[in-house]
């Protein structure tokens, strides 16, 4: 690893604490999660690495108010789709990895939606959005990364 003194991008501090943790996965295997945390303002970066041979598409149908617990890995260079909803994520340079569950990404996407210019669409898919976290709404969530570490986490 790259011993040279790491500034933090949001205070400029110099020395970010750097982290390691590992989440074990049933029927899937060993994530480890990286992190770089600035001990002065908080902030932190995240990443995911695995080692292993796993498809770099994966898919889930969100029909019921539990499947909205189902988690998401989520890596830097993942793309998220959500077709019924015309929710896109893609990679970027603020592209941000992190774990979360199906309702945590829709909060995210609403988040995103002030956004966007076409206000009368922003309202649309914010009704939608809401119906689907009332598990009103079906959708599928479909995730394609090179690196093969995101994935869904089915209980
Ligand atoms: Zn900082």
């Amino acid at each position: 690893m790259d011993e040279s003194v790491l500034k933090c991008p949001s205070c400029s501090a110099e020395g970010l604490e750097r982290g390691t943790d590992e989440i074990d996965i049933p029927h899937f295997g060993k994530v480890v999660h990286y992190f770089m945390r600035c001990t002065r303002c908080g902030y932190r970066i995240n990443d995911f690495a695995f080692q292993g041979n796993f498809p770099n598409e994966d898919k889930v149908k969100i029909e019921k108010k539990e499947d909205l617990d189902i988690k998401i890995v989520r890596g830097s260079g993942a793309t998220v789709l959500i077709p019924e909803l015309g929710l896109e994520l893609y990679p970027g340079p603020l592209a941000e990895s992190f774990i979360t569950n199906v309702e945590g990404l829709l909060n995210r996407f609403l988040q995103l939606l002030p956004l966007f210019e076409d206000k009368d669409k922003v309202s649309e898919v914010e009704e939608k959005i809401h119906s689907a976290v009332e598990g009103k709404f079906s959708f599928t969530i479909s995730m394609t990364d090179p690196s093969g570490v995101s994935h869904f986490i089915r209980n």
